[in-house]
């Protein structure tokens, strides 16, 4: 399939770095996470089902913890952990903003959030609210990007948005290499063959599978979000 847009049913992936403002001491930022409820809102206003998965790397990062002794696992079930923060962060400054959503966390947490169940969850997709997906998949050993590999093709979603901290995927990397070039759209094969990193293999994979599209977009700039939320071209879209 060539362009999904534009899609009726979303997860977008904010990954956790997306959530602290840059060279703040705070984890998350009060007022980043206000902005991102804003710009949902007015994206959720014209009909858009909206599932969002959320990472934990400004907290923590179960890899990181790991290269430097710690037990992989137990490293990986902190950082897992650490997404349900930022989803009851996010949860919040939605409902602040009459958003109606709900947190369903892949590790029990019966307190702050519901079990995830696929089948409620979906339901909740249809009847508009938005889902936030905490604690990744559960298991240790896997990404927020696999999450949201994994929850979009579940929950049929049309396609992935990836709010990250660059603005889309490039030939080579722009940070090293002044002439490199940005694609608007790449397919899920010419990333493989130009060996373009996109997302994790595993994550990228459970997505080429599944035929799920994928924008990767710089969540930064004002409007940028929005730009994405309502099908508008924005960053880069790799697809099947
Ligand atoms: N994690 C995990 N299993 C999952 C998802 C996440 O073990 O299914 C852990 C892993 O340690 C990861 C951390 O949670 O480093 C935070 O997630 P991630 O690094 O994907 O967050 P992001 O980079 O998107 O902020």
């Amino acid at each position: 399939p060539a362009d999904p847009r534009p899609f009726k049913r979303a997860i977008l992936k904010l990954s956790g770095e997306a959530l602290r403002e840059p060279g703040s001491r705070d984890n998350i930022s009060p007022e980043i996470v206000d902005r991102i409820a804003v710009e949902i809102r007015e994206a959720i206003d014209t009909g858009l089902e909206l599932g969002i998965v959320v990472g934990g790397g400004n907290f923590w990062r179960g890899a990181s913890a790991s290269a430097r002794g710690m037990d992989r696992a137990t490293a990986d079930y902190v950082g897992m952990l650490a997404t349900v923060m930022n989803a009851l962060a996010i949860e919040g400054a939605l409902e602040h903003h009459g958003v109606s959503c709900i947190v369903h966390s892949a590790i029990e947490m019966k307190n702050v959030a519901e079990p995830f169940i696929r089948r409620r969850a979906e339901h909740q997709l249809e009847t508009g609210k938005v889902v936030i997906f905490a604690a990744g998949t559960g298991n240790p050993f896997f990404s927020t990007d696999t999450t949201a590999a994994l929850r979009a093709s579940e929950m049929n979603a049309d396609i992935i948005l990836k709010a990250t901290q660059v603005d889309g995927v490039y030939d080579s990397d722009p940070r090293k290499n002044p002439d490199a070039v940005r694609y608007e759209t790449v397919t899920f094969q010419e990333c493989l063959s130009k060996r373009l990193s996109v997302m994790d293999a595993t994550a990228f994979s459970l997505c080429m599978d599944n035929h799920i599209p994928i924008v990767v977009f710089d969540l930064a700039p004002h409007g940028n979000l929005s730009h994405a939320l309502r099908s508008q071209p924005i960053g880069t879209l790799v697809h099947g």
